[in-house]
């Protein structure tokens, strides 16, 4: 079996289903952060925005386009040819651009939401993805609402969307109702009512209103499909999207089991995690697996005891795997560049050589009066030198920014959209 054959596609959409969920909402600078800090992650794609949502997000996806060139670079567009004008436009920059049409397949949308018929809907989607493909050859069509779809007919989708040019078919679980078994067997019909199906990518994209994303998209792998769509520390519309940390590690500690692997680097897990959670001003869960601030704890005395004796007693994954440094490095004034450029880059930011030598002036300012400085101490350093390259007034909490509060350089937050949902 070849390596490609055992690798399954790692499709982030932070940027899009991630920032669409009320509070999540980004600015350019911030999209463009974490869409690097994703690179680094090495996700396949990037999903950079929904650009007929607003100008806003379409210049957002033509920076990341721009900016980003290892990864695909996905829009997002309805399969209506203003959308996928303006989704060509903005990902027409892109090293590997990618077009990312839908249309939903079930009665209950069809019926009440989009009021059409399933000929209409048929054709709509032939339509998109032919007109998408006049902008790139990397078409991927997603039948919203999926797995609640009449079978017959969401065959009938998949098997022309093919023939009209899509090279990924997504299939997602919009509603987060289906049950691990269920979404298997699916997958497992799909690919064996459609003999097109097996000449493209299928993709899973489930989520979390039962709490079962990730388990749902370990199922669809196991049902044949390639690609998995999730996000950093599980956010997306409503309970969120799969949890892209938690189905990249389950991969990796249960290789066994699973038989195959991403490309995803672990080591940056924790510093996206700690990005996203400072650019949103929204913290993690503390007890969420992986990255949550408990994940790797151990404060009973029984436990304490066995981790020092051996930590395999009561770990299943070291914490250096997710970029969780095991010591708490604690910064003074005797601290050299080299350790405030590491513990910034741990935390998930990059800094440029002039904004490590301006924070690294400051945070020794500061050890000079008060010893050590914290982790969060640093970030707002970071933030305050940002800030004034950019001429805006230093923000006092960066990181902790409430909706409706001042953002990170001082700024007001961008405004929410409700612009619906999306697949
Ligand atoms: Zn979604």
């Amino acid at each position: 079996m070849s390596d490609a054959v055992n690798q399954v596609l790692i499709f982030d959409t932070t940027l899009r289903d991630g920032e669409q969920a009320p509070g999540f909402s980004m600015r350019l600078t911030e999209k463009l952060r974490l869409a690097r800090q994703l690179d680094r992650l090495g996700v396949d794609a990037i999903e950079a925005g929904f650009p007929i949502a607003s100008q806003d997000d379409a210049e957002a996806v033509r920076v990341v386009a721009r900016e980003v060139r290892r990864p695909i670079v996905a829009a997002l567009a309805r399969c209506a040819p203003k959308d996928i004008e303006t989704a060509g436009a903005a990902v027409a920059g892109a090293a590997r651009p990618r077009l990312h049409v839908f249309i939903a397949t079930s009665d209950l949308h069809l019926e009440r939401k989009l009021r059409i018929t399933r000929e209409a809907c048929l054709e709509a989607a032939i339509a998109g993805v032919r007109l998408a493909r006049r902008y790139t050859d990397d078409v991927q069509f997603s039948a919203e609402d999926a797995t609640r779809s009449e079978p017959e007919f969401l065959c009938r989708v998949i098997d022309a969307v093919v023939a009209a040019g899509a090279s990924t078919v997504n299939l997602p679980d919009t509603v987060g109702y289906a049950l691990p078994d269920e979404i298997e067997t699916f997958f497992r019909a799909v690919l064996a009512r459609v003999p097109a199906a097996s000449r493209v990518v299928l993709s899973a994209h489930c989520h979390d209103d039962l709490g079962l994303a990730v388990a749902n998209s370990l199922a669809a792998v196991r049902g044949g499909a390639r690609q998995v769509e999730c996000t950093v520390n599980g956010i997306g519309e409503r309970a969120g999207n799969a949890s892209l940390e938690e189905f990249v590690m389950v991969t990796r500690v249960r290789r066994d089991r699973a038989g195959y692997g991403t490309r995803v680097d672990t080591t940056q897990i924790f510093g996206a995690s700690q990005l996203l959670s400072r650019v949103t001003g929204e913290p993690v869960q503390a007890n969420k697996a992986i990255v949550g601030r408990n994940a790797f704890a151990h404060e009973a005395g029984i436990h304490q005891d066995g981790v020092l004796k051996d930590r395999r007693t009561y770990e299943i994954m070291r914490p250096e795997e997710v970029g969780v440094p095991r010591s708490v490095l604690v910064l003074g004034k005797h601290s050299g560049r080299h350790a405030v450029q590491r513990r910034c880059e741990e935390l998930g930011e990059t800094l440029s050589r002039f904004e490590i030598d301006q924070v690294y002036r400051r945070m020794i300012a500061l050890a000079d009066e008060q010893k050590h400085v914290e982790d969060g101490e640093l970030m707002e350093l970071v933030a305050a030198v940002r800030a004034e390259a950019a001429g805006t007034p230093a923000p006092r909490r960066p990181g902790l920014r409430v909706v409706g509060g001042t953002a990170l350089d001082g700024a007001p937050p961008p405004p929410e959209r409700g612009y619906g949902h999306g697949v």
